[in-house]
């Protein structure tokens, strides 16, 4: 006999959208409850849909869900918040699609996920309020890291113990630490830091939203603080998706 149908309520953030049939939309949605759940929204496709605004990307929406045998299937979806500031601004708009990558590569289906569900819709909201989409990237990288396991370890070298020192050390990728400029020679791999880019990234590291909105970067430091988190990223997933590439072609675009 058929399990009896089952009916839940979840707040979550639409990470990402996809045409299904002719009509429908299969949406994967981050929730602070439930994880990361991939549901068909029926209709949604249609314009005179009721759902379709509601499950548009980056929405944190309110969603009614059946569960079905294959996917949730979204009976009733509600904007909590719309983030319609993101649209206004293509870098924006791109780091929100960023966020929203990174966020699916990490969290698996079944995974808990409260934490960066609660990072993410802050990071979302700071974006929306007009902060520099670069350091909303890189703080969301630095938490996203930590929340998963791989937080980069910035001030003790592993290889001897001490506590580095205000001068040029290694990220060593496999240790996912900061390694003194002694212990980095046998090693034979990582990547310089300079003595800026270690304070921002301990700044970012320990800092919440609130208080990195005064911070100002040089064009030099963010390039290479995006680059070193970057390749870490990449060698404990598998990346890029999509997403770096449209921010990649969206920074070549000349000034409006
Ligand atoms: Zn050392």
């Amino acid at each position: 006999m058929a399990a009896p149908p089952r009916l839940f309520r979840t707040v979550g953030v639409v990470l990402r959208r996809r045409d299904f049939d002719e009509a429908d939309r299969l949406i994967t949605v981050l929730t602070r409850d439930r994880g990361k759940l991939r549901l068909l929204a029926k209709g949604a496709r249609k314009i005179s849909s009721r759902k379709a605004a509601h499950v548009d990307l980056f929405r944190q929406v309110d969603l009614l869900v059946h569960q079905g045998r294959t996917f949730g299937v979204v009976s009733q979806a509600e904007t909590v918040h719309p983030f319609a500031g993101l649209a206004e601004d293509l870098e924006r708009l791109a780091a929100a699609h960023y966020l929203a990558d990174l966020t699916d590569t990490f969290v698996g289906e079944g995974d808990t996920a409260a934490g960066v569900y609660d990072l993410l819709v802050e990071a979302l909201q700071w974006l929306e309020s007009g902060c520099d989409p670069k350091l909303a990237q890189r703080y969301f990288e630095l938490h996203l890291l930590d929340l998963e396991g791989y937080r980069p370890e910035l001030y003790r070298c592993p290889g001897c113990g001490e506590w580095l020192e205000e001068q040029v050390n290694l990220f060593d990728f496999a240790e996912g630490s900061m390694v003194c400029p002694n212990c980095a020679e046998g090693r034979g791999q990582g990547r310089r830091v300079s003595v800026g880019a270690q304070k921002v990234l301990r700044f970012l590291q320990r800092s919440a939203v609130t208080d990195c909105g005064l911070l100002r970067l040089s064009d030099g430091l963010h390039t290479e603080i995006e680059g070193l988190l970057g390749d870490y990223i990449r060698s404990v997933v598998e990346w890029p998706p999509r997403s770096r590439r449209f921010i990649e072609t969206v920074q070549r675009l000349p000034e409006q």
